[in-house]
């Protein structure tokens, strides 16, 4: 467990290994459920809240060190993550620009004066910190899914107990010793690492915990919810996102939003690509187009900075993804490229005319996967969109304004993004899903409002 600013360890331990080649990258503490209750127990009778005007400072600290070792960073992410050095670079500084946003609205982090109607007095409203933050993250973006945890955390003036994927725990830890160097005081953060299944629930659920934020599965986020029973909690969990193609769409546009969108990452990503609904006769030429991007993807070794896809985080994920690509193959759909797979790299993969029931894109594909279904008119594409029980993030593509604005009443999502992905980002706009894919809003304004209770006091005018 890494608490005071120390990591140490009481016996087992977890190997964390390269998915591209399996070697030993590090490993890190097994910590059992009675080492997290008694670091928790600890955290609060010591924890002191961050005075806020030193909440900017170590923020904007951390963001200068993370980016003096942006590149020993890059390589480690990819070293236990897989994903593509390319990519990881971008992740640093992604993480360096979280943090400093977080910085900046920690300074605007205000609340109210409401004159009370009809009533001689005022009302202020405070914002105070919520208290002990639980953070549970996922494999993918090891880095920067604590980040958008941590720092609004931080911003707040919360502690923090963090659980990393014990697939992804060796950059959370570095993110953790990087936060102390900066001047967080080291009793206000624990990592804890160790058998999710046991960790997790523990975490979730221990009194000491007064907010879970959670980062995962829809299954686990289920669990982890149960577990959290009557603490305030945030859930950002699986998405399926759509990109809708009208069939007025600018075709080059489309083709690259759909595969950078369904590709990044090796497809492991929640707001990616995961469904192309494609609108009338744009799909024969819309699915050449991607087939044709698709081969222009190098799949290989991530760490050579040539490489676009990366392996997945096991064989087994990758086999996953390549039995659901067969599946839908064998219900009729038509596989233009890709779809070779060795160990966990699977080169990306494009299918034209995949039925909207097939298992590929009814449930989350996490893979290099651009499925297209083809769909009749405007309504079809909304009622397929709608017809999983995720509702993260969407983007459509076409000029035709009425309708983008009728898709946009009706989609059942977080985000609807016109001319650009589902995979549209900016650390300055709500984020998070509707229906499984989750509760509450992340962005660092959001996420930081979320970490707070807002306290009124109320006093007499003259
Ligand atoms: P996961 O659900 O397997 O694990 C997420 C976290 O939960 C990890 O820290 C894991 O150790 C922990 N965990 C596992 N079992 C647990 C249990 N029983 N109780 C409590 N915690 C437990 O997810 P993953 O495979 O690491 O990540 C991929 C998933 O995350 C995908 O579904 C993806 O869409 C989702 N995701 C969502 C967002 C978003 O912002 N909406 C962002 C990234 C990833």
């Amino acid at each position: 467990m890494f608490r005071d600013g120390v990591l140490s360890s009481s016996g087992g331990r977890i190997t964390v290994r390269s998915p591209w080649d399996g070697e030993v990258v590090g490993d890190v503490p097994a910590d059992t459920p009675q080492e997290l209750d008694e670091a928790i127990r600890h955290l609060r009778a010591v924890r002191r809240p961050l005075p806020p005007r030193r909440r900017a400072e170590v923020l904007r600290r951390t963001a200068e060190l993370l980016r003096e070792r942006a590149e020993e960073t890059a390589m480690l992410i990819t070293r236990e993550s897989g994903v593509c050095v390319a990519e990881t670079r971008g992740e640093v500084e992604r993480a360096a620009v979280n943090l400093t946003v977080a910085a900046e609205e920690a300074e605007r982090l205000r609340g109210e004066s409401i004159p009370v109607p009809g009533q001689n007095r005022l009302a202020v409203t405070l914002l105070e910190p919520a208290g002990v933050v639980a953070a549970l993250t996922p494999f993918n973006r090891p880095l920067n899914q604590v980040v958008v945890k941590v720092a609004p955390a931080v911003a707040a003036g919360c502690a923090v107990v963090l659980k990393p994927s014990e697939k992804t725990p060796l950059t959370a830890l570095a993110l953790a010793r990087l936060m102390i160097e900066a001047g967080l005081p080291p009793e206000s953060l624990v990592v804890t690492t160790g058998a999710p299944g046991r960790l997790g629930p523990a975490l979730a659920g221990h009194p000491g915990v007064d907010m879970v934020t959670f980062t995962g599965s829809v299954p686990t986020g289920e669990r982890v919810a149960s577990a959290a029973s009557g603490k305030r909690i945030l859930l950002e969990l699986g998405g399926n996102d759509p990109l809708i193609v009208l069939p007025d769409a600018d075709l080059e546009l489309a083709s690259r939003l759909a595969a950078d969108g369904a590709f990044a990452t090796a497809g492991q990503s929640c707001r990616g690509v995961k469904r192309v609904i494609a609108v009338g006769g744009i799909a024969d030429d819309l699915s050449a187009a991607i087939a044709t991007r698709a081969g222009r993807k190098r799949a290989g070794d991530p760490l050579d900075p040539a490489t676009d896809v990366g392996p997945l985080i096991s064989r087994e994920a990758a086999a996953e993804v390549e039995r659901r690509v067969r599946e839908a193959v064998a219900a009729g759909a038509k596989q233009l490229y890709g779809g070779e797979r060795d160990g966990a790299l699977l080169t990306p993969v494009v299918l034209d005319r995949v039925p909207p029931d097939a298992e590929l894109v009814v449930e989350e594909t996490f893979g290099p996967v651009a499925p297209v279904i083809r769909v009749g008119g405007v309504d079809e594409a909304i009622e397929v969109a709608n017809s999983t029980r995720y509702g993260l993030q969407s983007g459509v593509v076409t000029s035709d304004a009425t309708a983008f604005m009728r898709i946009a009443a009706e989609l059942r999502v977080g985000a609807v993004n016109l001319n650009a992905g589902p995979q549209f980002d900016s650390p300055h706009i709500p984020f998070g899903g509707v229906k499984a894919s989750g509760l509450g809003r992340e962005g660092l304004r959001y996420a930081i409002r979320e970490m707070c209770v807002t306290k009124t006091v109320t006093l007499p005018l003259p």
